[in-house]
């Protein structure tokens, strides 16, 4: 069997984009594939359904919003198969990531009627401030959580009253396609949700210099997120980055040190450690480093990793050869391998979990984002080494502690130039909370109540009152 990569290449270059599934190297389906023709025809059912959709009630416009959630609810296991298939991730982490697309719909369904402005006291009248759209925003999105971080853009663009072109990758397009087609189905008015599924370098790129679009929000790389910003400042887009990581994940010896090390694993070789939140530095106070590393081997020997529809895997494949390619390159001879887990051999992308140890921060395999199930464990002494390294990084996206001196924990989470951090856990996201990153992890934060402000312009209204 040939290997294919999902990149409407040769012969087939200019029409259709073949999407292969990671676990089986198989191709999944084949789509039609949109260049810059079919993004400037996004853009104008974009503009023309504009008008209309942000003149809609916000009682109706809320009503729109939860029908779409309803209607993803109603495909949530479809549309999590076809996730776990295309993304190559473990069906239950599939599953919760519907959850999650659902929830944020109903999240922000809420917000039509919440988009508050102020009234100002001045002299001469009554000032007050209008929250108002922008116009068409263009959403990029990359392959990891694919309909997940499209949720995360398109509930908030919508909620304010925005139309929408979406771009997916174009390594996992399938689930944004089902996307258009349910909200079609919930009744969101054509041209209102517009999904382009083609190559970054041309739709991509289109999105970001067409002039009617007023903003575009990317989630990817910081080397794509860099061009994006570039690219955007020709016609002064408002830009929101959400790009790579690095994050640390700082253990204390006084922490409860079996719940930090069960713990660690899952957060670097979570969806193959291609999470752009994956604590893929652990950095373990130097007098536990031997005991930590024990009860780590034990968590990663127990894990699972194999074929993503079943129902006990806890890891799946990387999402293609050249990935798994880049990420063999931080595990060359020589590299510091303390603990391997096990992988499928065979057809699919496959990578073992994997940790290094120990690693001086200043090695690539520290400063670099891998993008795979390799973690990098840095030994440290005392607290203020701990902040030292934690932020001796580019990126600043999440990141936890773990200790039981409440004190600490709070002096070090003020310490840490990090956008996302936990305290005793490892987790990043919520619908309700604001996330994004400090330094080159991006610009901006989506989810929570703050993902509104991206997408909306404050306009003042004085009003003379005449004495
Ligand atoms: P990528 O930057 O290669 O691609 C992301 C998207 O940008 C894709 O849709 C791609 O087609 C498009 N694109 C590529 N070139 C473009 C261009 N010149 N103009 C416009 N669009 C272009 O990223 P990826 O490989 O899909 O995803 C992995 C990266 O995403 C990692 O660095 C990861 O950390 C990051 N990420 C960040 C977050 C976050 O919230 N901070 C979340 C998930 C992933």
């Amino acid at each position: 069997m040939p290997r294919r990569q999902a990149s409407g290449r040769a012969g087939a270059a200019a029409t259709v984009i073949e999407v292969l599934e990671p676990a089986t190297e198989e191709v999944l389906r084949e789509i039609p594939r949109a260049g810059a023709r079919e993004t400037d025809e996004a853009v104008a059912r974009a503009r023309g359904a504009f008008p209309g959709w942000r003149a809609v009630e916000p009682e109706e416009r809320s009503a729109t919003l939860h029908a779409l959630a309803d209607a993803i609810e109603s495909e949530r296991e479809p549309l999590a198969t076809l996730e776990a298939r295309n993304a190559g991730k473990p069906i239950n982490d599939a599953r919760a990531e519907m959850e999650m697309v659902v929830d944020c719909f109903r999240y922000y369904a809420a917000a039509p009627q919440r988009m508050l402005g102020d009234t100002i006291p001045v002299a001469g009248g009554i000032d007050m401030t209008f929250r108002e759209p922008l116009g068409i925003v263009g959403l990029i999105t990359p392959w990891n959580f694919p309909l997940t971080i499209a949720s995360w853009k398109v509930a908030p663009a919508l909620a304010a009253g925005n139309t929408v072109v979406l771009k997916p990758a174009e390594l996992t397009p399938l689930t944004a396609l089902e996307l258009e087609r349910v909200a079609r189905k919930a009744g969101l008015p054509d041209g209102v949700l517009n999904v382009v599924a083609g190559p970054g370098s041309e739709c991509g790129q289109r999105l970001v210099e067409h002039p009617d679009v007023a903003k575009v929000a990317f989630t990817g790389s910081t080397e794509v997120g860099r061009r994006i910003a570039e690219a955007a400042a020709g016609t002064i887009k408002r830009v929101t980055l959400e790009l790579g990581g690095k994050s640390a994940n700082v253990v204390f010896a006084d922490a409860d040190l079996e719940a930090a090390a069960r713990d660690a694993p899952a957060a670097v070789f979570g969806n193959a450690g291609q999470d752009c939140c994956a604590r893929s530095r652990v950095l373990v106070e130097r007098t536990v480093l031997d005991r930590f590393m024990e009860l780590m081997e034990e968590t990663v020997d127990a894990m699972a990793v194999g074929d993503p529809l079943s129902e006990v895997t806890a890891m799946g494949p990387l999402i293609s050869a050249n990935q798994r390619e880049t990420v063999s390159a931080y595990v060359e001879d020589g590299a510091p391998v303390a603990i391997r887990g096990r992988a499928p051999t065979g057809p699919g992308f496959w990578f073992p979990p994997t940790v290094l140890c120990p690693v001086s921060n200043d090695d690539r395999a520290a400063r670099e984002e891998i993008f795979g199930p390799v973690a990098c464990v840095i030994p440290f002494e005392g607290e203020e080494e701990a902040v030292r390294i934690a932020n001796d990084t580019i990126y600043g996206l999440s990141g936890s502690i773990w200790t039981r001196d409440g004190a600490r924990a709070l002096r070090v989470a003020r310490a840490l130039d990090t956008g996302a951090l936990s305290i005793n856990s490892n987790t990043s996201v919520r619908v309700s909370t604001p996330f994004g990153g400090f330094k080159q992890s991006g610009v901006g934060r989506e989810l929570g109540p703050h993902a509104l402000d991206a997408y909306t312009e404050v306009k003042n209204v004085f009003y003379s009152v005449p004495r």
